[in-house]
């Protein structure tokens, strides 16, 4: 009987579950967030692992994060910071965007003679679905927020083709496999639609791996991690990494025989793995500050994962995995979701059908 602990109980942490029950791997998320004077049953034999990159300091979470199997206990701090997770990428001379971190002497003026006239300031934690982010445009005068100094990274703006993301796991003997590249789509900054995977993206699956291999193994990190990039021509450069089972690789709840969240499970209890095999092409689409809609069940094709959270304008409260099977079916899906989906999903929606057609 395995026994594994996640700091956080969000959608993750609650998918994790879900992924370990046919294993029997008892998974209890923990919600680290709301302060308590809780003691958990740990045993010296279970398992720790988490949901989220950063979370608040309390007598619960350092029951989690100071017990000796804290799988990649390490790894989290030095990826919550992208002033760090960016300089782990420049010392694997791993390809990433040009950036320096904003400090008091930072110039405005520098930032647009170094890297051009617009400028993405990112806070260097905390930031997500494209919080914590800040566009400096030279035409637009816009300055560096003062309490910006020292919290955050300049970031020259890449004018990609596309976004892709690789899903990768690495086991305690440091072999590492892979799902192939996911295609995706996001707006203002949060993830809207993936796709995967794609004959067109193949070729870049080598580049993706050996990227993603050597930030993993000199992390001498276990467990699944997701690398988020940018395609520009033929050449990938990494935005940012996950130390977690990711978004982008929801799709595999349906296109593949061991999903990212047994795969994760698999590599912290030390069972075995293996490449997962990809039963079907999927369209993941996230649902965003909707209400949930029982007209989705009706189509054919679709896998419902609602996380049962409070609706709020641009939360994450649920995903549909749609199985592509062939075009017509992606076509015939994505039409319904046209007519039923509020106005932010035109485009998204749009984009998908483009890739089928
Ligand atoms: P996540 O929810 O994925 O953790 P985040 O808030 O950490 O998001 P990023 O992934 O760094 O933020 O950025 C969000 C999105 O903003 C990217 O997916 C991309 O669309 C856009 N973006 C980020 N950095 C750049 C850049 N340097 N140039 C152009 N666009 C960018
Ligand atoms: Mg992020
Ligand atoms: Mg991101």
């Amino acid at each position: 009987q395995h026994n594994v602990w996640v700091l956080g109980d969000g959608q993750l942490g609650a998918m994790l579950s879900h992924a370990g029950q046919p294993l029997a791997i008892n998974v209890r998320p923990v919600d680290i967030m709301t302060p308590s004077d809780e003691r958990l049953p740990l045993q010296g034999t279970d398992i720790i692992t988490a949901e989220r990159e950063q979370w608040p300091e309390s007598s619960l979470s350092l029951q989690l994060s100071e017990h000796p199997h804290f799988i990649n206990g390490h790894v989290f701090g030095r990826l919550a910071d992208r002033f760090t997770q960016k300089s782990l990428l420049d010392e694997l001379s791993v390809p990433t965007s040009p950036w320096e971190l904003v400090d008091d002497n930072t110039q405005t003026e520098a930032l647009h003679q170094q890297y051009g006239d617009r400028v993405l300031l990112k806070r260097r934690t905390g930031g997500y679905d494209g919080k914590g982010q800040h566009w400096l445009k030279q035409a637009e005068a816009t300055d560096i927020p003062a309490d910006w100094r020292n919290e955050a990274i300049a970031e020259q703006a890449i004018n990609f083709d596309e976004e892709v993301s690789i899903v990768g796991v690495r086991t305690q003997t440091g072999e590492c496999v892979f799902y192939p590249l996911t295609l995706n789509l996001h707006q203002d900054g949060i993830l809207m639609a993936s796709i995967a995977p794609l004959t067109r993206l193949d070729h870049l699956q080598p580049q993706a791996e050996t990227m993603l291999t050597s930030v993993m193994d000199e992390l001498e990190y276990v467990g699944v991690m997701a690398m988020e990039c940018f395609r520009v021509g033929d050449k990938l450069l990494v935005n940012e990494l996950a130390p977690r089972v990711h978004n982008s690789g929801h799709w595999t709840q349906s296109g593949c025989h061991i999903n990212q969240f047994e795969l994760h499970l698999r590599a912290l209890c030390g069972l075995p793995i293996h490449k997962p095999q990809v039963n079907f092409q999927c369209v993941m689409v996230n649902l965003i500050g909707v209400d949930k809609d029982d007209r989705w069940l009706s189509l054919p094709n679709a896998e419902l994962f609602w996380y049962n959270k409070e609706v709020r304008v641009g939360r994450k409260v649920g995903h549909l995995n749609l199985s592509a099977h062939s075009n017509d079916m992606v076509n015939d899906s994505i039409g319904q979701l046209q007519q039923w989906m509020p106005q932010q999903y035109q485009a998204p929606l749009a984009w998908i059908l483009d890739e089928f057609s």
